[in-house]
Parts: structure tokens; sequence; C-alpha cells
């Protein structure tokens, strides 16, 4: 089959004929429809070790079943569509058991390296953690279910009130897959800060009241749309720097939810932390019902993160999608269509 194979740091992926994936027992092998690109990708492919030499990356994905393994429940046949948490836990430890596939601790994450992703024509996966799509779902709302699980987790840690005003740093994919939820939730002010003007009018689309540029006076412009402080902040940039501007905009009791992949050093003071008797809480990925809830929203219309979408393109234009993202300008989410 094509894939787009990573082949080192500074290098475009390139698109190779690599093995067909065989199911193994209690996986399924599905036929890739949409895979969506994920910053997390952009960064594993640009730090040395991030990804291994050869690896197959793509982890948003929705596709047809064509192979079924041994063991297999019989709920699930050639030709039904599905998505998958991208990871294969060993589906017998409690974590598996309770959908909460991430803490296994025998888990092989799909498409960062273990396990090959779906910037592909097939993808394997395991039974345990497929769910079906209904026939009717379009293929890119599919492939859009697990940034927004992503955010959906984010939002229910929060464990925030109807009436409540947040604060989103970051109009990326996941800062406004957080701020669709915020408002599906009730909340009264959703105000994301982004310097991006393609990305600002975005977060109006998809659910924030106010939009703001971000910067020394975040505390003030987000004031003057909600006011007051905000009674959580969600950083979804992952930036040195930004922790403690959250720690010091933030308001007396309240939480900091910490999405942004930072790999560097960040210096807070927590004595600011302190006074304010902050609760920062660091956020990771979803539970396999995060998943199923999504689908049902997306299924009954209930939720539209259709605007997400820029821009789509062929396995054969991914390589030259893939480093445009690097420096993004127009673009947010960017979809393969396999
Ligand atoms: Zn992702
Ligand atoms: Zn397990």
């Amino acid at each position: 089959m094509k894939a787009a194979v990573f082949q080192e740091v500074g290098h475009p992926l390139a698109i190779q004929d690599v093995p067909d994936p065989t199911p193994g027992e209690m996986e399924l092998v599905l036929r890739v429809k949409c895979c969506g690109i994920c910053g997390t990708d952009l960064h594993a492919s640009s730090t040395q070790g991030g990804v291994p030499d050869g690896c197959v990356m793509g982890h948003e994905f929705a596709g047809e079943i064509v192979e079924v393994g041994k063991g297999v429940p019989d709920h699930f046949e050639v030709g039904q569509h599905a998505t998958s948490v991208p990871a294969m836990g060993c589906g017998r430890c409690g974590d598996c058991l309770s959908g909460d596939v991430m803490n296994c601790s025998k888990i092989k994450i799909i498409g960062l390296g273990r396990e090959p992703g779906a910037f592909a024509e097939y993808v394997r996966v395991g039974s345990y953690e497929t769910l079906r799509l209904p026939d009717s779902l379009p293929w890119d709302l599919g492939a859009l279910v697990e940034p927004l699980a992503v955010g959906l987790h984010a939002v229910k840690v929060a464990d925030l009130k109807p009436g409540q005003n947040a604060l989103v740093l970051g109009g990326g994919p996941i800062g406004l897959a957080v701020s669709l939820w915020l408002r599906f939730f009730g909340l009264r002010s959703v105000v994301v800060s982004e310097p991006t003007e393609a990305r600002r009018s975005l977060a109006i689309q998809l659910g924030a009241t106010g939009t703001v540029l971000g910067g020394d006076d975040l505390a003030e412009e987000f004031y003057a749309h909600a006011g007051g402080p905000p009674d959580v902040v969600f950083e979804c940039v992952g930036l040195p720097g930004l922790l403690g501007q959250c720690i010091e905009l933030a308001r007396p009791r309240s939480k900091i939810i910490v999405m942004g992949l930072c790999m560097a050093p960040e210096t807070i003071v927590p004595a600011v932390a302190l006074a304010k008797e902050l609760n920062l809480q660091f956020v990771l990925a979803y539970h396999k019902e995060d998943f199923s809830f999504t689908i049902d929203l997306l299924a009954s219309g209930r939720l539209n993160p259709e605007a997400m979408v820029t821009h789509r393109v062929g396995l054969g234009g991914l390589p030259a999608a893939f480093e445009a993202l690097r420096n993004p300008t127009t673009q947010c989410k960017v979809l393969v269509e396999v």
C-alpha cells in the first residue's frame, strides 16, 4: 500500500510503498478514508527522537472495516464505518476494561512510533479501542472525533458550571475544540486568545463569544469582554512563559488546564499561584467514552465542528501540506482524504 513515511528531522514525508497491515487476534484493518494532521505530528517530526525514522504517522482517522482478525466481537463486520482510539491496550487490565486504554501499561500508540498510523491506505486497529460510526456521518467528521475528544476530556476535567467564564489560549484545532465544547456546555463568556486573524474568525464561528490578540494586555482584554477575570484558563499553545501569564491573570481559587505541549523548561513564581490557591491541572488525551459521546453528538447534528476544517489534500499532497503547517497562515485542521 501507499503511505506517507517519516524520513528524518528536517526532511518532508515521502510517499512510499510499504507492506499492507494484517489483523492479529482482536484486531481489525480499516481502509483509511480521512485522517487529520495534528500539531503533535508536526512537533514529533521536528524533534530528534520524537518519532523513529520510517514511522507512518496519523492518529485522527476514520475508515471502513476491510479485515477482521480472530476473536473480534461479531458486532464488527467488513464494510462498517469506524474510528478508533489511536492506541492498542492489552484489552484485559482494569484500565482497558473501563475504556481508559491510555493508562494501560502495555499501550501501543498508533501513529507516533509503536504502531503505524493512518497517513496510509490502510491502518490496523484494536477491536477493543474501535468504535463504529454511523454510515450517514461524513468521513471528515469521523476524522474530527479524536481532536474533539481531546477538547471534551479537558473540559470535563475542568468541571465547569453553566454561566462561568473561560479564557482559551490558542486558536489552533485543540483550542477551537475546547471553545466549541465550552459553548456547548453553557459557559457565559468563551474568549479565545489568538494572534492570527484567520483563526480568530474561525473561533467566533465555532462558539467563542469573543477573541483577543493576547500579549501583555491579555488580562485587561479578557476583563473588557467578560467583566471579570476568567473562572478557568485553558492553555492550548505550549510555549514557555504562558504558564506564568496564566497564573498572573487567573482568578483566586480558579483552575488552569494545561494542554499545550511545551518541551522547554518553564519558569513560574509559585508564590503567586499559592497566594491565589490556584489549581494547575495538566491533561492528556481522553477516555473511550469521550469518543462515543462525541460520535453521538456529531451524528445527531448537535455539535458542528465543520468550520475547523480549512484544507483537504490527497495522500500525494500530504508531504507539502504537512510542511506548510509548520508555519500556518490560513490553515486550521488539514484533512488527508485517502
Ligand atoms: Zn492529535
Ligand atoms: Zn490494558
